[in-house]
């Protein structure tokens, strides 16, 4: 699409309101750029994928200390229960690389490990109080400093709010209920603006350079079909209603090029009788992730994957998609009663739909799993587990099973103490991998492998950073990085066309 210019103010405009939009207006606002924020939901739903998440962001630290320095609110008790344990930046990359199976960028990666550190400070110098996760995991109830994790405080909508607060103090306004139709260019193919929807009226709104952090397609049932299949299709959507893939189109329209692994995301178990799409009152509540405490069947009473293939934050992104494979598309967690020695999640799981009985027979009978063939297959795997090992969820314990298909390489203990818990669970897509393809100044590329001028991404819109698997927490560390190198990069192009005009 081509348009005229219309205004000589010279403007950045960020379109999304999670962690990378506001991130990226904090960042450019800071450096005195005129700036407009659009976000699609309404004030009510803001913040995107970003308010539901626990506020996690997985750092490189070399230097335990320099993540102690950012730790609000610790009390000298706490203090001592801190484990210090370096997170490399060789580690974080060596997560990133080995769980995409390769296939990650290797140079956009780097960037995001080399940022982490910096940018997590300067957030905490825009208000942002960071502290460490509680595993909550017996035997070993310890804060955990490693691998590099800091929670916000207040969580994904902690983080949304100090994030707002911050945008607003800085002069910027966040325009809700506005929605992203299509990028403008002019005549030499620089971004000069965006038409963009408000309920049925549509708006024109001139742009010296855009950021777009609009998220993913995940919330899209047709672009999940088209591009990750029939059994994404079917999944429910763990978070935000709005992120469709509108940010993403728009750019593919103007000539900006893909990237990352289309074909696949990130997605886990969650509760059968979940809603829909994400709801911010249930939060992150609906989700079903301690598969390593018991074992997963299908509808007639089969395990279908290895629970224990990987530590939780190295395997659960993949797990959701496996669920959503089987015969109709659900499962069952099936636990005994040593779940009860699970983490603060277990209040998750009682919370929500769940049968109890104290016997596994009865058990499959309240379900309507076919009996007979459950205890068999719960006989074979108790009998399958090797002698000798000792369960911690904190390591990979080496409790394995021999001689089943699927192996269980971790975490295996005997369901075989009263009452027996049963769950049900479908696939819940968290967000997608496939994105647009930047550069190291987060520039958006077009299919040349050219800067598009004016045009930036930054958060989920982005593709290369995660394929196959997912470390933990590397999402809203993707995006605030991408944000704050989007933003810093639209300032600087921004002054060199004030020097210029
Ligand atoms: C339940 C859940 C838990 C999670 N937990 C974690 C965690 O603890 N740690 C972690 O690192 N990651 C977590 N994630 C992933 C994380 O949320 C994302 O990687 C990250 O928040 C993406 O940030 P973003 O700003 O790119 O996207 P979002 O936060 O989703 O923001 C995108 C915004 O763009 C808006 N938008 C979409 N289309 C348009 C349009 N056309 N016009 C205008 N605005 C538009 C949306 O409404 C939304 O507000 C979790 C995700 C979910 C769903």
């Amino acid at each position: 699409m081509r348009a005229q210019r219309e205004s000589t103010t010279k403007t950045v405009v960020v379109v999304g309101g999670g962690n990378a939009g506001l991130v990226a207006a904090i960042a450019a606002a800071e450096d005195h750029c005129n700036v407009r924020l659009f976000e699609a939901a309404p004030s009510a739903e803001r913040g995107g994928n970003s308010s539901f998440t626990l506020g996690g962001v997985r750092v490189a630290f070399e230097d335990p200390e320099s993540i102690f320095q950012l730790l609000s609110h610790v009390s000298e008790s706490e203090a001592e229960m801190i484990r210090r344990r370096p997170y490399p930046a060789a580690s974080y990359l060596a997560d990133l690389l080995t769980l995409s199976q390769g296939e990650a960028d290797e140079a956009l990666c780097s960037l995001l490990v080399r940022w982490s550190l910096p940018v997590v400070k300067w957030m905490k110098g825009h208000g942002i109080n960071w502290g460490l996760y509680m595993s909550g995991f017996a035997p070993e109830p310890l804060w955990i400093g490693s691998p590099g994790n800091l929670y916000a405080e207040g969580g994904g909508k902690g983080l949304v709010a100090a994030l707002e607060r911050r945008t607003k103090s800085l002069g910027v306004s966040i325009e809700f209920d506005h929605s992203l139709e299509e990028i403008l260019l002019d005549d030499t193919g620089s971004v000069r603006g965006i038409t963009i929807m408000q309920g049925a009226e549509q708006k024109r709104i001139s742009c010296d350079m855009l950021v777009l952090a609009c998220g993913g397609f995940e919330a899209n049932e047709q672009l999940r079909r088209r591009h990750l299949g029939p059994a994404w299709a079917s999944m429910k959507v763990r978070g935000t209603r709005f992120n469709t893939g509108k940010g993403i189109e728009a750019a593919l329209r103007i000539g900006a090029q893909r990237h990352g692994q289309w074909d696949n995301g990130h997605a886990v178990p969650i509760a059968f009788d979940a809603p829909e799409f994400g709801s911010l009152a249930l939060g992150t509540t609906t989700r079903r992730c301690l598969f390593q405490f018991g074992i997963s069947v299908d509808r007639d009473g089969r395990r279908f994957m290895d629970e224990g293939q990987n530590r939780k934050t190295f395997m659960y992104s993949t797990t959701g998609v496996a669920v959503a494979s089987q015969t109709d598309g659900f499962a069952y967690q099936i636990f005994d009663a040593t779940f009860f020695a699970a983490n603060f999640e277990k209040a998750y799981y009682l919370s929500g739909q769940h049968y109890k009985a104290n016997t596994l027979r009865d058990l499959a009978a309240s379900v309507g799993i076919p009996p007979d063939q459950f205890l068999r297959e719960i006989e074979e795997y108790n009998a399958a587990i090797q002698a000798g090992g000792t369960f911690d969820p904190n390591i990979l314990d080496g409790c394995a099973t021999v001689g089943i298909t699927p192996k269980r390489s971790n975490y295996a203990t005997a369901i075989c103490e009263p009452p027996f818990f049963a769950f049900k669970v479908v696939g819940g897509i968290t967000f997608t991998y496939g994105g647009l393809k930047i550069d190291q100044q987060c520039r958006v590329l077009d299919g040349a492998d050219q800067p598009i001028r004016g045009l930036f991404a930054a958060g989920e819109v982005t593709g290369g950073f995660f394929a196959h698997c997912y470390p933990s927490n590397s999402g809203l560390m993707r995006g605030a990085v991408t944000g704050y190198l989007a933003a810093k990069s639209a300032s600087r192009d921004l002054k060199d066309l004030v020097v210029q005009s």
